[in-house]
């Protein structure tokens, strides 16, 4: 029942085979506690040693159960309407605004640091009530689709899909005359925006807004606009959180009045998280997502375990960043380990894909850079 081996020093240590868990622990005594587990070299040999797999950095790549690659990663990239011109955000060192030009060659030196897709945000030069800014054709981030088709052609562009960053007041849609988004008659508006998009040459669409039936309605308008091969990675999950607010500073896109509670969700929910993932999918959804990643990681795991087959994307948003980042100048922390554990946890709770702020950084180091 039991295998003896010689270890290289000549100890004996025994090895056990498949199902004795039970006898071999009944042989060490109904009862025995941790501390008396015996010992190697003793009359009652240690039988499960973990650390054997840990032993050495070979051994521990062979075992090891999730890895960060690039093919994971999709960076956010910031485009503004102003010419020639890049401004750094204060909130998020290393993370800028850019022109459409210089976004396009911002993207290509990420592709050069192994990048393989970028999701897009937009600041238009002017807002207004209906964010046409958004579905116009010649609008911010329909000139940086084309800028960056054009330039990297092998990149995966996808165009994040709501008005908040183009409307005047800062919400995610049209206002009815109680000053609340008018879910319905935003969907008409978000239709045009997705068309522009995907004319423009988006290869994916992502609806951010958490407007109830937006899967749907893009499905639809992309269908009619001969589109049906543009992809929908839908916003299906996400909170009303205090983690994006480094982000309003580099989209400018916060709300002038109110918040963006009575549409997205309730931190303090994940059964909710369910039912948005079902009517996503169910409306055509080819990819759901949850944001923020790092406080939500059960709902990552509830998300994988709902929909095994639907690739799952967590955003790993702007005030995470922020954290690390501020840490990190501050010689608090190490910001490359950091990093590693914290997108490895992300994808090991069960996402598939990760947007990141830290996408380029990850590259570098890839690279030994
Ligand atoms: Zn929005």
């Amino acid at each position: 029942m039991v295998e003896h081996e010689m270890e290289r020093d000549g100890t004996m240590r025994v090895e056990e085979l498949p199902g004795q868990d039970r006898m071999m622990s009944d042989s060490a005594g109904a009862g025995a506690s941790l501390a008396a587990r015996p010992t190697a070299g003793s009359a009652h040999p240690l039988l499960r040693r973990p650390r054997r797999l840990r032993r050495t950095p070979a051994l521990r790549a062979l075992v090891r159960e999730t890895n960060v690659t690039m093919d994971d990663l999709i960076l956010p990239v910031f485009v503004t309407h102003e010419p020639d011109t890049e401004h750094e955000i204060a909130s998020m060192p290393g993370i800028r605004q850019w022109s459409v030009e210089r976004s396009a060659a911002y993207v290509e030196r990420a592709a050069a640091a192994g990048v393989r897709a970028v999701i897009l945000f937009g600041i238009p030069e002017s807002k207004d009530a209906t964010g046409s800014d958004a579905y116009d054709p010649d609008g911010v981030v329909q000139r940086a689709i084309r800028a960056i088709r054009e330039r990297c052609p092998e990149v995966v562009v996808i165009a994040d899909t709501c008005l908040c960053e183009y409307t005047e007041h800062g919400h995610c849609g049209l206002l009815d005359a109680r000053l609340e988004v008018d879910n319905d008659a935003t969907l008409e508006i978000l239709r045009r925006v997705v068309v522009a998009q995907a004319e423009a040459g988006a290869d994916m669409v992502a609806p951010s807004g958490m407007i109830d039936g937006m899967v749907g309605a893009i499905r639809g308008a992309l269908d009619q606009a001969g589109f049906p091969g543009v992809a929908i990675l839908s916003y299906s999950t996400k909170y009303a959180s205090a983690f994006y607010g480094p982000f309003r500073d580099a989209a400018q896109g916060a709300p002038s009045f109110g918040d963006r509670r009575s549409h997205q969700m309730d931190p303090a929910n994940s059964r909710e998280a369910l039912r948005e993932n079902a009517l996503d999918v169910a409306e055509g959804a080819d990819m759901l997502m949850v944001k923020p990643a790092l406080a939500y990681l059960d709902v990552v795991r509830q998300t994988r375990e709902q929909f095994p087959e639907v690739p799952l994307v967590a955003y790993n948003v702007s005030g995470e960043y922020a954290m690390v980042k501020a840490a990190a100048q501050q010689g608090w922390l190490d910001e490359q380990r950091i990093v590693m554990e914290i997108l490895t946890g992300i994808k090991r709770a069960g996402a598939d894909l990760i947007i990141t702020y830290h996408a380029v950084d990850v590259g570098r180091w890839a690279h030994g850079g």
